[in-house]
């Protein structure tokens, strides 16, 4: 018989007990010696309770193996009540071992637990012929249901009990489950973490050296300034540092630096120090006036000692130029005055030089170094645009704007778009600087015209941009990378732009202007066959110079010009540009001749895109305003 679950099932002893009195009682009333409680599992029947009535052979807790035809296995195997009134006379019973024992009567009825797995028998038998009348094979039924209303609760119980015990497993399971995820986590979040800090330190730190890097650097002098805390910024110069990576490599002098770095952190252990480029470093130091020689001279000290490459002795070259911080001196002032003296010292052959220059200085820098700033810039993206409105002088409100570069350079300062674009002319750097300007102004302008649908940003286009065969093309480009309207684009270009080269200016500007795309005469008046120009270009616009805006209100020569300018761009049906109008007479002068826009520091300088953005959006939302951003 298969084993099952309801096997394992204790009857506990009080249950045992009752079911033993119940059996005595069963009997004495039958007068039979045995009754009992049998219970089967795999392999054995069990006596499991048995009366204690005179004559009864059966004792509690003996065994029967199966399969000897046993009356109770019958009973349990058929599911089904068993009567036998004498065995003895029957002979499928005669030889069955109750019948050796003398138990020649049976009657049994089988036992099931509720799930009808077999639990075994009740059962009468009797040492002398019985047929087992009717009431008591119905007392007999009466104990079977009543056992096994005993049994289902034990059932039950068990059930509740395994149910209990599983839950208990799952729990433990599933705390273990957790746990370990806890733990995944945790590693995770330390790993992350660790993640996060070496981002950080990538962040601030020259990876190489482990000098700050530029950006952290600028961040803790502007920290130090902002406090009013004295300080002196020490610039050093490696002057062989070149040398250096053309005969032993980048990481070599890499290496270099960080040697350096470690001496420099013996002898001064407050300092602060970040690798400006490729041979310079900075060094932010708290020492007093009279101690900073000293410090400077083994600064040079440990500057020109021999370090060691894999058994090779290395020296280093390096010009120190130090500046004390100063009440009102600007980060890029002391920046600019610290690398001044650096120069200086370099130049005077001095190993290092402090400044007792008041700031700012003026720059002696060559423009071969101010090239090579410029091209970093470009790579760099260090450029940015700054947008001066274009303000309609009867209504205020700003109809557009024109794109303006700016350049600031740490050493250098703010750099004169002057200077900047002719530079960028001489070396071929403008193509460059055009193509910041047109993409940053197209891209940025393609955001405010959602808002402002007719705005018009205006670009300044140099001489050389419009010999470029392929400048048509790259606007047209540009205009549907950003899905900017050609309308919403104006191009300012100079006469110096259009003297260069007739036929093909004439061509590009032509193509343009059939795109949409409006065309400024820009500083008109400046040149000198301005009138020409005029016919011959397909203008939108004209732009009439600051120069003479300047002295209009005292200068009635000016006051002319400006008037005869304004008649002939009307007569040629162009729009009108004051450029460089700041103040209200002036204002009034070109309001009353009629232009039709006014540019200048009177209405607004220029402003971020962002300030920008937000004149734009408050004009927008309250009507004509008149704003001012100074
Ligand atoms: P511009 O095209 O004549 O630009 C107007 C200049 O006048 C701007 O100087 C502007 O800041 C200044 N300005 C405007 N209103 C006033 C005012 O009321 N008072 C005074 N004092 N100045 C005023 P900025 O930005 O220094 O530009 C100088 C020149 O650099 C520009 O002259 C332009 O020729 C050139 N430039 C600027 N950005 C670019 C560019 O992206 N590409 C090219 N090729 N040239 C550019
Ligand atoms: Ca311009
Ligand atoms: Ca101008």
């Amino acid at each position: 018989m298969q084993k099952s679950l309801t096997s394992s099932i204790i009857i506990p002893e009080k249950i045992q007990q009752d079911w033993q009195n119940m059996l005595n009682v069963l009997a004495d009333l039958a007068k039979v010696p045995a009754a009992l409680v049998m219970r089967i599992d795999e392999d054995n029947m069990e006596v499991f309770s048995s009366s204690s009535s005179n004559g009864n052979p059966y004792i509690e807790g003996h065994k029967e193996p199966l399969n000897q035809n046993l009356y109770c296995e019958h009973v349990v195997k058929h599911r089904h009540q068993l009567i036998v009134p004498n065995a003895l006379k029957d002979s499928k019973w005669k030889d069955s071992p109750d019948a050796s024992l003398n138990m020649i009567a049976y009657c049994g009825l089988p036992l099931f637990w509720p799930d009808n797995t077999p639990f075994g028998t009740v059962c009468l038998l009797d040492n002398k012929e019985n047929t087992f009348s009717q009431t008591y094979q119905q007392l007999l039924k009466t104990y079977q249901q009543s056992i096994e209303a005993q049994l289902s609760i034990l059932f039950q119980h068990s059930e509740l009990l395994k149910n209990h015990q599983r839950l208990q497993q799952e729990i433990a399971k599933n705390n273990k489950h957790i746990n370990e995820i806890n733990t995944k986590l945790a590693n995770e979040i330390d790993s992350r973490r660790a993640a996060e800090q070496k981002v950080e330190y990538h962040k601030n730190h020259d990876v190489g050296t482990g000098f700050l890097n530029p950006i952290a650097l600028y961040r803790h002098m502007d920290k130090l300034i902002n406090t009013n805390q004295q300080f002196v910024l020490l610039h050093i110069h490696f002057a062989n540092s070149r040398k250096i990576q053309q005969e032993h490599g980048h990481s070599v002098f890499d290496l270099l630096l960080t040697q350096y770095r470690s001496k420099l952190t013996k002898i001064t252990d407050t300092s602060v120090t970040g690798r400006l480029d490729s041979s310079d470093i900075l060094l932010i130091v708290h020492a007093d006036k009279e101690k900073l020689p000293q410090l400077c001279h083994h600064l040079s000290e440990i500057g020109q000692a021999s370090f060691s490459n894999n058994n090779e002795t290395i020296h280093l070259q390096s010009y120190i130029g130090g500046v004390h911080s100063k009440d009102d001196a600007s980060r890029t002032e002391l920046l600019q005055c610290a690398y001044n003296t650096v120069v200086e010292c370099q130049n005077l052959g001095k190993t290092f030089t402090i400044s007792d220059r008041s700031l700012p200085i003026k720059s002696t820098l060559s423009e071969h170094r101010i090239e090579g700033y410029l091209l970093e810039a470009v790579r760099n993206n260090d450029l940015f645009l700054s947008y001066q409105p274009k303000v309609c002088p009867y209504t205020k409100r700003w109809l557009g704007c024109e794109a303006l570069l700016r350049w600031d350079h740490p050493h250098l300062g703010s750099i004169s778009n002057d200077v900047l674009i002719q530079l960028a002319e001489r070396n071929g750097l403008i193509y460059e600087l055009g193509n910041f300007a047109l993409r940053s102004a197209v891209q940025q302008t393609s955001e405010w015209v959602l808002h402002s649908p007719s705005f018009v940003t205006a670009v300044n286009i140099s001489a050389v941009q419009l010999k470029d065969p392929y400048f048509v093309q790259h606007i047209q480009q540009l205009l549907e990378l950003y899905n900017l309207p050609a309308k919403n684009l104006e191009l300012e270009v100079t006469e110096s732009g259009l003297i260069a080269d007739e036929a093909l200016a004439i061509d590009t500007l032509t193509q343009l202007h059939q795109m949409g795309i409006s065309i400024a005469l820009d500083d008109f008046g400046t040149g000198y066959a301005s009138f020409q120009y005029l016919k011959k270009y397909p203008f939108d616009t004209l732009k009439i110079d600051k120069s003479f805006i300047d002295n209009i209100e005292h200068n009635s020569a000016d006051q002319n010009i400006v008037c005869a300018m304004i008649n002939i761009a009307k007569k040629l049906q162009l729009k009108v540009v004051v450029e460089g109008v700041e103040n209200m007479n002036q204002e009034r002068f070109v309001s009353r001749e009629g232009v039709d826009i006014i540019q200048g520091y009177l209405y607004s300088k220029p402003i971020t895109s962002d300030k920008l953005e937000e004149g734009l959006f408050n004009q927008s939302s309250i009507g004509s305003p008149y704003f001012q951003f100074m």
